[in-house]
């Protein structure tokens, strides 16, 4: 039997951040992921430069051997509509691959990592969890993304009654005639809303990559939307006609949507697992660093007690964070939100200070500084 402080299930952004704060601060961990890294992530792969500071993540460094391509504008509109480009003077955002970005993360933690392991049984002994019959551990990290197994082991409904998220993208490396025909610029993703503000089609050029994909509440619509949205951007001479078919889908959850369990004795999630994308945006990786970095503070805390009431600390941490109140349910009609989506989106106030500053850049919100940084 190993054993270990604390047993972080699920290598991405939420359970890379969390090991790494909890291994600088001395904790023993094990990362446990069923897939072995490196690895791919549904995700279009955009971060925000809170994510960098808040990771001090050395962007020469990293660059050197990954993609990381500076992003300085936008264009964004309506699918079908008009465009607006918005510049920035400096950085605002930067393009990553997940296979390379979760990696980098979760390599660098420095942890005993269990690679190509799912986690497969959870029993309580006291004080202690007895994980897949052969890891005993005090602490229980749930990081397992939208289906992870901490989640329903606690009580979440998963893929049932949640009202998540649907999203499919896929990410191919361009020929040398397609990156001809691809009008999309690297430092300029495109972001095109559908007309009913439900949801949004992007895309994102890394380099010779290209991600083209699309999110929407409705899962029924997303095929058909996709499609459309694809034969949009080859309309308008945005992307190679040629492009491959075979569209990735996922699910998430957006904060304040569905409220997950967060705590138990002895167990905590963070990221996707805990539900925590930002409701405008779906940015799920910004959320999932600062909600692991957050988890590690209240662990260090605790210092070895991780009943219920000594990590109740990270509910506040995340409520101060992210806020405690559920968004309005929108129930304008229809082709009133279609009239406002039309003359709004096309409006370059509006698309700089409010979609992109306030929904997508979070600009209002400066980078997530914890305690045992
Ligand atoms: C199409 C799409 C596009 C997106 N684009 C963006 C974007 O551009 N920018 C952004 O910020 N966010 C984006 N998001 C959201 C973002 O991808 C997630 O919020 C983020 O990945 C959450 O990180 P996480 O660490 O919580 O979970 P994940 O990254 O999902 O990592 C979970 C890990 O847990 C492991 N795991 C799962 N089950 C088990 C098990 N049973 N046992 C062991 N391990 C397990 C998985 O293998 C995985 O490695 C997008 C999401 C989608 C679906």
């Amino acid at each position: 039997m190993e054993s270990c402080d604390a047993l972080i299930v699920g290598g991405g952004p939420a359970g890379s951040s969390c090991a790494w704060q909890l291994r600088r601060n001395g904790l023993d961990v094990i990362v446990m992921d069923k897939a072995n890294f490196p690895r791919d992530k549904v995700c279009a792969g955009w971060v925000t430069p809170s994510v960098i500071e808040a990771l001090q993540i050395d962007t020469d460094d990293y660059a050197r051997r990954n993609v990381l391509q500076p992003i300085t504008a936008f264009r964004t509109g309506l699918i079908d509509g008009e465009e607006v480009i918005t510049r920035y003077p400096a950085p605002v955002s930067y393009g990553i691959r997940r296979c390379e970005l979760d990696n980098y993360l979760l390599q660098r933690t420095g942890v005993h990592l269990r690679l190509g392991e799912p986690l497969e049984s959870l029993q309580r002994e006291g004080s202690q969890w007895i994980v897949n019959d052969n890891i005993s551990t005090p602490l229980v990290v749930g990081a397992g993304g939208h289906f992870c197994p901490v989640a329903r082991f606690m009580g979440a409904k998963l893929g049932a009654t949640e009202p998540a998220i649907a999203a499919k993208e896929i990410e191919f490396e361009m020929s040398p005639a397609q990156l001809d025909d691809c009008k999309v610029r690297g430092d300029t993703p495109e972001l095109y809303f559908c007309p009913d503000l439900k949801g949004y089609g992007w895309c994102f050029r890394k380099g010779d990559y290209l991600n083209i994909g699309l999110g929407h509440e409705d899962n029924r619509q997303l095929s058909k939307l996709l499609k459309d949205f694809c034969s949009f951007l080859k309309q308008r001479g945005r992307i190679p006609q040629d492009i491959p078919d075979a569209f990735h889908g996922h699910a998430y959850l957006l904060y304040g949507h569905t409220v997950r369990k967060q705590l138990d004795d002895g167990m905590l999630l963070i990221g996707d697992a805990a539900g925590l994308a930002y409701p405008q945006s779906g940015e799920g990786i910004r959320p999932a660093v600062e909600s692991g970095l957050m988890a590690a503070a209240t662990i260090i805390e605790a210092d070895g007690d991780y009943r219920l009431q000594k990590l109740q600390p990270y509910a506040g941490r995340l409520a101060a964070r992210f806020g405690t109140t559920v968004p309005a349910e929108n129930t304008e009609p229809s082709s009133l939100r279609k009239f406002l989506a039309g003359i709004l989106l096309g409006n370059r106030w509006f698309t700089r200070h409010v979609v992109l500053d306030r929904w997508f850049l979070h600009t209002h919100q400066p980078s997530l500084h914890t305690a045992g940084g």
